[in-house]
């Protein structure tokens, strides 16, 4: 069932969820349109989303032009406040200038907001052909540290050194949420991905934490996978795999490489989740500069990331109207878009979806 619903019900934001929707009042939500490919995508959701009549009033936030010193980043505070305000959102591809001295977007959304697990569902689409049609994998990446902790310095000429931070607070707070989930949508098995015989301090660290977590989940099963066998094993079956829980850097690419699995990164959501209930969903992929501003970008994953919002709101209703008309789409194959085979424009899929509503 690709219908994944991010935190259990009983959460704060769900019930006031309720109560508004009850009322319907129209729930507000933060919209980082963000870069690229972003823009456009963007505008497929709001289109969607206002023809399926879903209660949500949008927030807008684009990225600064100056750096602010509060977020030291090209985030305003005014941006993050929205967020922490409406305590859910959606986000748009950002993206991160190298080198320029300064935090990078998603890092500092990452860090300000707490958002300490983001999970990435990945699942054959029915109709559309890959090599395998019974992918069905939860991701769920620590989101605030390991290599990304933003560590680095030159030591002396030649040499840099980047620091990476496992802790053990952050590590049974991202296993904790990886059984919860697992136990909460009839899942059977968690597999915590490492490289332990090698970082025997670092990946040590987070396994002896997965290991704590699952003693008080014993009717969830419990395996430990070096990643460089995780990435051979996904590729020749990736129904061995269920739940795979694991520290940032390793999540990051795990996550592309599922992606690729049925069909690419124009398909796969996430949703960040932080403390306090607060849930940022955001696609898979970046800002796609190859192709941005063409009308081309395949708006599936920001739809689907767009559904687990709604899902994280208790409108299942909404989702499950909005998910049904995208696969349905792309199961008909008439429109699709280049990524998927098709010729479609982002416009063209866009109203195609809104004719299978
Ligand atoms: P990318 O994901 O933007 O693009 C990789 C390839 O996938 C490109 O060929 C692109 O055309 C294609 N692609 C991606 N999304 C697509 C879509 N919706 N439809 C059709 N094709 C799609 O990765 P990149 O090129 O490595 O990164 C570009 C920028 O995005 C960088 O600045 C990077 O830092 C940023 N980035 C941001 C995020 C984020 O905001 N969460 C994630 C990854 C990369």
């Amino acid at each position: 069932n690709p219908g994944h619903s991010l935190l259990s019900s009983s959460s704060p934001l769900s019930q006031a969820a309720r109560v508004f929707s009850s009322a319907s009042t129209p729930i507000r939500a933060t919209l980082f349109p963000g870069d690229g490919i972003g823009p456009e995508i963007a505008e497929s959701v709001k289109q969607v989303f206002r023809e399926a009549d879903v209660p949500i009033e949008w927030e807008e936030h684009y990225v600064g032009t100056e750096i602010d010193p509060r977020t030291q980043s090209f985030l305003t505070w005014e941006s993050l406040e929205s967020v922490r305000k409406n305590g859910v959102g959606l986000k748009g591809p950002m993206a991160t200038p190298i080198g320029k001295g300064h935090r990078s977007l998603n890092l500092t959304l990452r860090k300000e907001l707490n958002l300490y697990a983001n999970v990435r569902p990945c699942y054959s689409l029915p109709g559309y052909k890959t090599r395998y049609d019974n992918v069905d994998l939860i991701t769920i990446r620590e989101n605030t540290e390991g290599e990304y902790s933003g560590l680095e310095h030159q030591v002396v000429r030649g040499v840099v050194e980047s620091l990476k931070i496992i802790t053990r607070q952050a590590s049974l707070r991202v296993a904790e949420y990886a059984f919860h989930y697992a136990k909460s949508h009839g899942r059977e098995r968690v597999s915590a991905i490492h490289k332990a015989n090698i970082m025997q301090k670092t990946d040590g660290l987070f396994l002896k934490c997965c290991r704590e977590v699952a003693e008080k989940y014993p009717e969830i099963k419990y395996e430990e996978v070096v990643i460089d066998n995780c990435c051979m094993m996904l590729v020749k079956n990736p129904a061995l795999f269920d739940v795979l829980v694991m520290p940032n850097l390793y999540g990051d690419i795990i996550s592309d490489l599922c992606a690729g699995l049925i069909g690419g990164l124009g398909l796969t959501p996430s949703c960040n989740i932080g403390e306090g209930g607060i849930a940022l969903a955001e696609a898979v992929h970046g800002s796609a500069p190859d192709i941005a501003g063409k009308n081309l970008a395949n708006p599936t994953a920001l739809l689907l990331s767009a559904v687990t919002m709604l899902r994280h709101l208790e409108l299942h209703d909404k989702a499950d109207r909005i998910q049904n008309a995208i696969l349905g789409t792309i199961s008909e194959g008439k429109f699709r878009t280049a990524d998927l085979g098709g010729s479609s424009s982002t416009s063209d899929f866009t109203q195609a979806i809104i004719d299978h509503l």
